[in-house]
């Protein structure tokens, strides 16, 4: 049996997760489920996958989850505070970890994972974003497996050649083309995008996901993330990633070769398809995902991102450029824009500009330890809470 820990099991990746999971009983054993505070969630989890340990980070939470399990005959042990994430991602019985924390809270356990060898299913983008070569070291180092959850990346990593490793260029490939939905406002008059809704910018058209990356969606930070993330992923520099307007999230990115050949994947838009996808690689398995059906869709459309509507993407991109603590910089004022735009404290159109003002701010310097990168992003999070006007 393999052994996972599953970091964030009560988020939107988390109960895929658990979904393809239930479906292979005989293969997977859960050793480890872990939330922020959702006591009630992460309880049923339990008694539905009976497992050794429960992390919950928040201390009340943890309270109410200690008398549900009082009150029955589960054996889960609870362990709570934040560095109990990172004992049960480092368990010898634990072979797997999927990385699914939204944010920075994410960063530590999913190093630990890779320090202890297991393999990473990353979701958690945020992660590598703000940590780059220190996090891609440590998985070398220690013999850990990195395979990409985000549904982009791991496209482009089953259109990829095997030993792509080794170079993309000299291994014929030209292009990596991200395909982007363009989130819920892609035709929104500019002029009306002050006065969006949280709401609004949650009611994602394609996709289910938790509130921070619906958000990043809509913004298209979530693609400039992306951007940062298959730079690390695929060793390539961002000159080479084109992102792609794709409505339909149909296809879920495509690679180009210098033969003119484009590989495509493609499937209907479900987290289960890449999570199955790294489960069980380099073999294939089911995930309960139906079979596409292309006379249904009958139609894909492509068309240029744009700038001007999308400011974040831009910010991605000349965040990378620049390097250093630069991307932990981004992402640290991106998490705080958007809390406060999904608490009606910042509108929709100032999550770039303070994101921006925050980076101007900011004095970007190399990233060689984990200190530079946890300074950075504590630094850049006073910066932003400062330009909003909460701290
Ligand atoms: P979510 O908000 O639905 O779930 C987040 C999970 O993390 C929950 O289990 C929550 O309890 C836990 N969590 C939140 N804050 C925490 C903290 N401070 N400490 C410990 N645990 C904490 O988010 P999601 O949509 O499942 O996304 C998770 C990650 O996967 C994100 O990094 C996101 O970018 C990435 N991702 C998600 C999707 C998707 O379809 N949802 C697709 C691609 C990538
Ligand atoms: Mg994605």
């Amino acid at each position: 049996m393999i052994g996972i820990t599953v970091l964030g099991s009560t988020g939107s990746i988390g109960v895929s997760t658990l979904d393809v999971i239930s479906r292979h009983p005989d293969i997977y054993k859960i050793v480890a489920l872990t939330a922020n505070r959702n006591a009630e969630r992460l309880f049923e989890q339990c008694q539905k996958f009976q497992p050794e340990f429960a992390v919950l980070v928040d201390k009340s939470a943890a309270k109410t989850f200690s008398a549900l399990l009082k009150e029955s005959s589960l054996k889960t042990i609870l362990l709570t505070g934040v560095t109990a994430l990172e004992e049960v991602a480092e368990l010898s019985q634990v072979d797997y970890v999927m990385a699914a924390i939204v944010g920075a809270a994410g960063l530590l356990p999913t190093l630990a994972a890779a320090r202890a060898g297991k393999r990473i299913l990353l979701a958690n983008k945020e992660a590598l974003v703000m940590s780059g070569k220190i996090f891609l070291d440590e998985v070398k180092k220690h013999n850990a497996e990195l395979l990409p959850i985000d549904s982009e990346h791991n496209a482009i990593f089953q259109c990829m050649p095997d030993d792509f490793s080794e170079g993309l260029v000299e291994k014929g490939v030209t292009k990596i083309l991200l395909t982007a939905s363009g989130g819920p406002f892609r035709d929104l008059p500019l002029e009306q995008l002050a006065d969006v809704t949280p709401e609004q910018a949650c009611a994602h058209p394609n996709w289910e996901m938790g509130r921070k990356i619906s958000v990043d969606s809509a913004t298209m930070m979530n693609k400039g993330l992306e951007v940062i993330e298959a730079c690390w992923l695929f060793n390539t520099s961002h000159d080479l990633i084109q992102v792609v307007l794709h409505p339909q999230s149909v296809v879920h990115s495509m690679v180009q070769y210098s033969d003119g050949s484009v590989l495509a994947q493609l499937g209907n838009p479900d987290m289960r398809t890449p999570i199955a996808h790294s489960l069980a690689w380099p073999e294939r398995m089911s995930s309960g995902v139906e079979p596409l059906d292309l006379f249904e869709i009958a139609r894909l459309d492509f068309q240029k991102a744009d700038f001007t509507r999308f400011p974040c993407l831009r910010l991605a991109y000349q965040a990378i450029e620049q390097g250093g603590t630069a991307p932990a910089i981004l992402n640290a004022a991106n998490e705080i824009a958007v809390e406060s735009f999904l608490n009606n404290k910042l509108s929709f159109n100032k999550i770039a500009e303070v994101i921006e003002a925050t980076l101007d701010a900011s004095d970007i310097s190399r990233a060689d330890n984990l200190d530079d990168i946890l300074v950075a992003d504590s630094m850049a999070r006073k910066k932003s809470l400062e330009l909003i006007g909460l701290h």
